[in-house]
């Protein structure tokens, strides 16, 4: 019987458990440690955020979830990894009693998302900063409740500055806060409040609409779209003032210091801002048998797992070899030791990096999406599966060959609600197999907005929730 641990519960590794739990849960030992007994639905936290979505319906309880499809539920924060042979285990530490927890593994799959890296910006955050985030519950609530009061002061005839964006050079994760602007926006227009607002998009992006992925490209009637023009429109459509190309250096009460690529320091005044934080590897100790640090052999300075990927190329080559990019996610040096998730490693951007005259690195690092975070828990399980049964790994799946979909919505009622919809074959260009200078299939590829993309997003939520709940039917719903 072989013993499978699976750290974190959410998009990668609840996906992994489901898949783990349905091929071998009968016959193996599957447990899943998590600092949390909920899974989260993440992307609803940005109507969490403008108070429009309670945060109970947002969340369920793994531990029944789990045990119907024949996985342990342990609730603890992993802390420690000895991957050596002949002794792995994971150790953690239980939530509520701080009692240590050992789990002995066979096969281990990292995936516990990002640690919000709010120190790498002074003053960024919500715990002992002047910002806000919609990147865990907590803060979304945090930061709906802190909307609310504005909005408080705004009826009462207030001018107000609302800046929402990256708040580091390298942030990521663009996607959710332009998904949040636009839920601001739309939300004041409801309350009739849209002219006491200024709301300015601050972000790390090389061009608008990048969303560190290099933008999204689309060709219709022999003509190329590109998503900096449409959020462009966007933006100008809705009044939202924008700029980009911008590393917030630091941030203090009602100020955010930054600098841009020409090398110019400025800084913005606000009232409210939501800034992403820079996302970090969580902070493991990694232990050799002779209780010596190994952290090199498993993750990057930045505490992502080292996967299958090509690690150490420089842009220009990297962006022409797709076969950089990593296939299975297991480590080179503790082959049954996956990452899934926002955990591993990428080998590099994916949107060019730019380094200013002041040395400064602007450079959106590549999002790994709810989407592609699922395929890929979804690959690692498969694969574990195919070692313990046929001895070999039959699944791969880079994300220079992953279809993503992601709908930004703009207000979510069903009615007069709106979504962007992007649609990008493939997440991370491929200039070999699709021969234009985007790297992308340009006629799978899609961006569009409109009402149904609300409709969307809205059963999307549901869909999802249903899906990892492992309710009947889940594997016909696509990550
Ligand atoms: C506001 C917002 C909106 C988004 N919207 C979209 C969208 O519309 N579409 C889309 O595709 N993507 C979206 N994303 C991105 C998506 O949510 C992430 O890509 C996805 O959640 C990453 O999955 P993950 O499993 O790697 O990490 P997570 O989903 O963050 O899960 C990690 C889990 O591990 C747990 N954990 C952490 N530390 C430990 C520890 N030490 N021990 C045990 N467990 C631990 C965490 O509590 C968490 O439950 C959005 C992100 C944000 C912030």
């Amino acid at each position: 019987m072989a013993k499978i641990v699976v750290i974190g519960a959410g998009f990668a590794g609840q996906t992994a458990a489901l898949y783990l739990g349905d091929k071998l849960g009968k016959k193996h030992e599957i447990t899943v440690i998590s600092n949390r007994d909920v899974f989260g639905y993440v992307p609803s936290w940005v109507w969490v955020g403008v108070g429009h979505m309670k945060p109970e319906n947002t969340v369920f309880k793994l531990k029944p979830v789990l045990e119907r499809k024949h996985v342990k539920f342990v609730h603890a924060a992993a802390k420690k990894i000895h991957p050596d042979v002949g002794d792995q285990y994971v150790i953690g530490e239980e939530i509520g009693t701080g009692k240590e927890v050992r789990l002995d593994y066979d096969y281990l799959v990292i995936a516990p998302g990002p640690l919000l890296n709010f120190a790498g910006t002074p003053g960024l955050g919500p715990d002992g900063g002047f910002t806000h985030s919609i990147c865990s519950l907590p803060h979304a609530v945090k930061t709906r409740d802190a909307y609310l009061s504005l909005c408080e002061r705004m009826k009462k005839g207030e001018q107000v500055k609302i800046v929402v964006g990256t708040g580091h050079p390298g942030a990521t994760c663009q996607g959710a806060a332009f998904e949040y602007i636009v839920n601001i926006h739309k939300d004041l227009v409801k309350k009739g409040l849209r002219n006491k607002a200024d709301i300015l998009w601050l972000s790390n992006e090389p061009a608008l609409g990048d969303f560190g992925v290099n933008g999204v490209q689309i060709k219709r009637n022999g003509i190329v779209q590109k998503s900096d023009e449409f959020i462009k429109s966007v933006f100008n459509d809705h009044g939202i003032r924008y700029q980009v190309q911008t590393g917030v250096t630091k941030v203090e009460e009602g100020k955010i210091y930054w600098q841009n690529y020409e090398g110019e320091e400025g800084v913005t005044e606000f009232d409210f801002a939501m800034l992403i934080p820079q996302f970090k590897g969580q902070p493991f100790q990694y232990i050799g048998k002779d209780g010596s640090d190994i952290s090199s052999k498993m993750v990057n300075p930045a505490g992502f797992v080292l996967v299958d990927g090509k690690y150490g190329l420089a842009y220009p080559e990297l962006a022409q070899t797709p076969e950089a990019w990593p296939a299975h996610y297991n480590n080179p040096n503790y082959p049954n030791v996956f990452a899934a998730g926002i955990a591993f490693a990428p080998p590099g951007p994916i949107s060019k990096p730019f380094t200013n005259k002041n040395n400064l690195l602007i450079a959106p690092a590549p999002p790994r999406t709810g989407m592609v975070s699922g395929m890929i828990g979804r690959v690692v399980a498969m694969n574990i599966a195919d070692l313990i049964e046929k001895g070999t790994m039959t699944h791969s799946e880079r994300m220079t060959e992953m279809v993503a979909a992601c709908i930004a919505s703009m207000g979510d009622n069903l009615w007069d609600g709106n979504a962007v919809t992007i649609v990008m074959r493939p997440v991370v260009p491929d200039r070999k197999k699709y021969q234009n200078e985007y790297g992308r299939d340009l006629f799978v590829s899609h961006l569009e907005m409109g009402l149904s993309g609300a409709w969307m997003k809205f059963m999307l939520h549901h869909t999802f929730l249903w899906k990892f709940k492992g309710n009947f039917g889940w594997k016909l719903i696509p990550e």
